[in-house]
């Protein structure tokens, strides 16, 4: 059978489970944290793209707005001195009205400098090398070109080019409408989010190139990102998206969110860095680990304690009740020493003197027959002599486990060794009749045993046995005096030859027959 688990081990087990729970609960909490933290970063991230692409298609509209109409002026009104002059006031007054242009310029056929919007109109330069020039002196169509930042000839300044193509009537080329857009304008909006030092946003164009980045840096203008991861997966969709790339400009791991401009071919991209991200969340979680280890650690130390208490105090309790079991053998062993003979295993004389007492009383009280049989071996003094007192010993252990084994088990019989080799046999409630025939079924089966004894004239060993009954009379009899009567029937029998049953007569006085 299984042996039941002890309160040591509930307790232990009850400890390692609270501390177990602890640590599990604050690990899930501390994940579900992190989780949290990631789906704050891709949300900033995904609305700060948001933000940005509109913003740069608004800032961009409002200059190609203006671009648009010089360039249906000059196609209207040709490029005579006062058409010049009225698209150079329009000029004027649309860079004063918004902050993000820094400049308008029309060149002729050949990139030379016909109008711009300057309020001194500055010596002319050409700028037929300049990238959107050559683009829409070779291509017809009529959309706004958006080129890679670059150093304005006329200020120094960097500028993002915004441009348009002007046709002749009969569709030929007759020129560029310039508008240049100022990269700190777009510098400033980008450097007033809160991104922390290691996030990045940049805008790009649809076919590969970057045109601003934060950080910022003259490195990345211009820069080819064609075969960028994150270029790549705006490849994929050209509208929006987000994804966790790592950077080649400097390695960082960051959440991308990406949006193309709703009217421009260009896109915005906003990225934190994860690792800055989650830098709150990590300080956060080692604190709380640490506060829960050291929980655990105390509580795990203090369970120890209690648990070796427990153990402690199970161990004293254990010893106690051992010492309790051996005390209680131990007074079982010398109440039975007390009251039994240590030879024969018969009670002895102080036990038969008590119930000898007891049952006198009894019988006096209900008025019933008290039998005793006096029991003595014949010639045991001859045994010894012959066989030697060891070999006496045993032959009255035989002869007691006969007498125990024939005594009748009734309450109140009881057979006792009344000295040396002289066995009482006390039977409450028995007649003459019914106590001699127990002395007489005694004295056959020892003479059935037929251990040799040489020195009686039977030739083994016999007893012989006196029997007095009473029923006591208070004020007349004592118990002593059936004793006497069952001695004196037991020395008749001797008297009379040994090995047999004799009564005691019942004119003796005291003894009263049944
Ligand atoms: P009788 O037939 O007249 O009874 O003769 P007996 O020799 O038996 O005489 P008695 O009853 O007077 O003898 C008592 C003897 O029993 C004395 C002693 O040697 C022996 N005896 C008494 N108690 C013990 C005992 O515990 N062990 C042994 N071995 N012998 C005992
Ligand atoms: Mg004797
Ligand atoms: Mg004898």
């Amino acid at each position: 059978m299984l042996k039941r688990p002890s309160i040591t081990f509930w307790a232990t087990l009850f400890v390692a489970v609270v501390c177990l729970a602890l640590v599990a609960i604050d690990g899930w909490r501390s994940w579900n944290a992190r989780a949290q933290r990631l789906l704050d970063m891709e949300q900033l991230s995904s609305n700060l793209a948001r933000s940005m692409a509109y913003q740069a298609n608004d800032t961009i509209k409002a200059a190609d707005v203006g671009l648009a109409d010089i360039v249906e002026r000059i196609e209207a009104d040709g490029v005579g001195t006062p058409a010049l002059e009225r698209v150079h006031q329009r000029m004027v007054a649309q860079v004063q009205q918004l902050p993000q242009l820094a400049g308008l310029f029309v060149f002729d056929d050949t990139g030379k400098w016909l109008v711009n919007s300057r309020p001194e109109l500055t010596p002319s330069m050409n700028n037929a090398d300049r990238e959107y020039f050559i683009y829409h002196r070779d291509r017809p169509g009529r959309a706004p070109y958006i080129g890679v930042p670059l150093v304005s000839r006329s200020t120094g300044q960097w500028i993002i080019p915004v441009s348009r193509r002007i046709n002749r009537p009969d569709g030929s080329f007759a020129g560029v409408a310039l508008a240049t857009l100022d990269v700190d304008y777009f510098r400033h909006f980008y450097q007033s989010f809160d991104i922390g030092q290691r996030g990045a946003v940049a805008l790009l164009s649809n076919d590969g190139r970057m045109l601003l980045r934060r950080p910022f840096s003259e490195a990345f203008i211009g820069k080819d990102v064609r075969d960028t991861t994150l270029f790549q997966a705006y490849e994929r969709t050209r509208s929006g998206g987000s994804a966790f790339l790592l950077s080649p400009n400097d390695g960082e791991e960051r959440f991308n969110s990406f949006r193309a401009l709703p009217n421009y071919p260009l896109f915005v991209t906003a990225a934190l860095s994860k690792e800055e991200m989650l830098e709150h969340w990590r300080r956060d979680t080692f604190a709380h680990s640490l506060g829960v280890v050291l929980l655990a650690a105390m509580l795990g130390l203090f369970g120890k304690r209690l648990v070796d208490q427990i153990h402690r105090r199970v161990d004293a309790e254990a010893a106690l009740r051992k010492a309790r079991d051996a005390l209680e053998s131990a007074n079982r062993t010398l109440e039975r020493q007390a009251m039994q003979d240590g030879l024969t295993g018969l009670a002895n004389r102080r036990q038969f003197d008590v119930t000898l007492g007891n049952e006198f009383s009894r019988a006096m009280r209900y008025q019933h027959a008290l039998a005793f049989v006096m029991l003595d071996v014949d010639y045991f003094k001859q045994y010894n002599d012959v066989y030697g007192h060891q070999a006496g010993d045993d032959c009255l252990r035989t002869v007691s486990g006969v007498i125990r084994a024939l005594t009748p088990r009734r309450p109140g019989d009881l057979s006792a060794r009344y000295g040396g080799e002289e066995i009482g046999i006390l039977l409450p409630n028995t007649d003459m009749a019914g106590a001699h025939a127990v002395a007489e079924r005694i004295r056959q089966a020892i003479e059935e045993l037929r251990i040799v004894h040489t020195g009686s004239a039977v030739g083994v060993v016999t007893l012989s046995a006196g029997v007095a009954v009473l029923v006591p009379q208070r004020g007349k009899h004592l118990s002593v005096m059936l004793v006497e009567a069952a001695d004196q029937a037991l020395y008749m029998a001797k008297s009379a030859g040994r090995n047999r049953v004799c009564d005691a007569a019942e004119e003796k006085g005291s003894a009263a027959g049944v």
